[in-house]
């Protein structure tokens, strides 16, 4: 065990990624880049988590920041709700436990958007304790290491892999231990079927390896298609002003803005007629391009229509805005992008 540690410990320390959030690991940059880094690739999250802690350098400054500058500071990366639980956290931490992210990892998971792994990750990167964090990295890591072939959505295969890590575990250095792990997954144990075997530290120790039959693993069962949803999005310009409107729905870019979104979609004549409803009166319409956009479990394949108004009544669900306000001021999630960038040409 201890030669597996060391071995670990020993490849990370001049392997290791430089990544921002790993110098000076404070509780407060490691909660940041945990949570943005959920379903987020670390290449991506790079500039966002430096402009970030630029902006709301402490719990505090996130704890009173206006909602619609956290949603610009998080445009683009995606799963909003992720940036409303931070501040959400940032309110209960200055509350109940006097502006300090706790250490108990029981404490950190009482926090908004703090599941096992994140708490995991906090307490053992920043404090030391010598708890697990599992990543899907680090599920495949452990999976190849001890051959398991059970299947890795399943819950009881997950528990297994949870009480083999907390044995790897040591008692010091647990964070730099788990983030080893994680780096192992992204750089050498990669996914997809062809693990870099040859340059990894702990071949030796490695039962997948041993077996033959690490590149099968993990094993992972199918999961559920994901649900297509038909839209049209209407980019509508009244003079310089374009129309925009904050979205309702509670689960999905909640409280972020849009361009009007009609469901499934529609030809340009029932587009015009839909927005006649909106007292908006056609003068021109252009189809735009097609969009794709992917959720973790629904698809929206979008059309587009590039409409000019002559006439628009006021409506309470929409504000028009110029191209000024919708870059600097509004958060349009990166589902339009491709329309948002018709804007800027
Ligand atoms: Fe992964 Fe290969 Fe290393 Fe085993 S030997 S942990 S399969 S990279």
């Amino acid at each position: 065990m201890k030669t597996f540690q060391l071995a670990l410990l020993k490849w990370y320390d001049n392997h290791a990624r430089i990544l921002p959030w790993r110098d000076n690991p404070t509780p407060y940059r490691v909660w940041v880049s945990e949570i943005m880094l959920q379903q987020t690739r670390v290449d991506t999250v790079k500039p966002y988590f430096e402009k970030f802690i630029k902006n709301v350098p402490d719990i505090q400054a996130l704890a009173i920041l206006p909602e619609e500058e956290l949603l610009k500071l998080w445009e683009g990366l995606g799963y909003y709700s992720r940036a409303m639980n931070l501040k959400k956290a940032a309110i209960l931490i200055t509350e109940q436990f006097g502006g300090q992210i706790p250490s108990d990892v029981d404490k950190l998971k009482t926090l908004p958007g703090v599941g096992a792994y994140t708490s995991g990750a906090i307490a053992s990167i920043s404090f030391d304790k010598s708890v697990p964090a599992i990543d899907g990295n680090v599920l495949r890591v452990i999976s190849r290491l001890t051959a398991n072939q059970g299947d890795i959505i399943d819950k009881t295969v997950k528990r297994e892999i949870e009480q083999n890590l907390i044995q790897l575990l040591p008692s010091a250095r647990a964070g730099d231990f788990n983030q080893a792990l994680m780096e192992l997954g992204a750089t050498v144990c990669v996914h997809g079927g062809s693990p870099k075997c040859e340059a990894c530290p702990v071949q030796s120790f490695c039962a997948g390896y041993d077996q033959g039959i690490a590149a099968k693993l993990p094993v992972k069962g199918e999961k559920k298609a994901r649900r297509i949803e038909l839209k049209t999005v209407c980019i509508i310009s009244y003079q310089d002003l374009y129309a925009i409107r904050q979205r309702v729905d509670s689960r999905l870019l909640a409280n972020l803005w849009e361009f009007p979104l009609l469901e499934g979609h529609l030809s340009i004549q029932e587009c015009t007629e839909e927005l006649k409803k909106w007292g908006i009166t056609v003068d021109k319409i252009v189809p735009l391009t097609n969009a794709k956009h992917i959720f973790s479990h629904l698809e929206w394949h979008m059309i587009g229509y590039f409409i000019t108004a002559i006439h628009i009544t006021e409506h309470p669900a929409l504000i028009w805005v110029t191209k000024k306000h919708i870059e600097q001021q509004y958060s349009i999630p990166s589902a339009f992008k491709k329309y948002k960038d018709i804007l800027k040409d």
